[in-house]
């Protein structure tokens, strides 16, 4: 059986969402107004990011050291990766952040060359510019739809796992073979039915992995 690890990136690989972190410093309280949108169903994580990435401008060196000093991964995730590797499992990193958020984290944390999927943040005369290069088939919600992803994948034959955290993990959830939820996910997961083990670090599915699927 082939296995494909897709996993969320800020408040799941990184142990605080990184976007939040750096909304919470910039663009607070507007912010908060946005995500009550997003939270209640009012608005798609594709038009928030905009409208909060509209509220306050970065210089990319600033928003590059912003990234250096605040960014903290999962204290388990570098073994996680040497795991999965050894397993001969895939892992593929799925975000509804920014690529140079991943990057710079892989590049931080010398986790090697990794696969994974994101939106474009541009800095462009004094204001971020979102590029979302992976527009979802049908997805008006997301700016980058994991459910495409993952789809994708799954036709090609893998066993998917998917490990998640908050609201751009709803779309995916419902098609992976596997879930691992925590937070914002767990909630949604729980309320509708959607099978799930609840995590709280990378050891915890780790442990579960190795007992249960990638046991050899
Ligand atoms: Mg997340
Ligand atoms: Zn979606």
């Amino acid at each position: 059986m082939k296995v494909l690890i897709l996993s969320d990136f800020d408040g799941t690989i990184t142990t605080k969402d990184t976007l939040v972190e750096l909304l919470d410093i910039y663009a607070y309280p507007k912010w908060h107004a946005i995500a009550g949108l997003v939270a209640r169903g009012k608005m798609g994580t594709r038009v928030a990011l905009r409208k909060e990435f509209s509220l306050f401008y970065l210089p990319k060196n600033q928003y590059l050291s912003f990234l250096r000093k605040k960014i903290k991964i999962d204290p388990y995730f570098k073994s996680f990766v040497k795991f999965i590797r050894n397993k001969g499992a895939r892992l593929v990193i799925l975000s509804g952040g920014f690529s140079l958020n991943i990057s710079q984290t892989l590049k931080k944390y010398k986790l090697g060359k990794m696969l994974f999927y994101a939106n474009k943040l541009l800095f462009k005369n004094g204001k971020f510019e979102i590029v979302y290069t992976h527009p979802g088939n049908g997805c008006r919600q997301c700016g980058n739809c994991k459910k495409d992803r993952l789809l994708q994948f799954k036709k090609k034959g893998y066993y998917i796992v998917y490990i998640g955290d908050s609201v751009t993990d709803h779309c995916p959830v419902r098609e992976a073979d596997l879930v691992f939820a925590k937070w914002n996910l767990e909630i949604y997961c729980r309320k509708r039915k959607i099978p799930y083990i609840l995590y709280k670090n990378f050891n915890d599915i780790k442990n579960y992995l190795s007992k249960n699927l990638l046991t050899k």
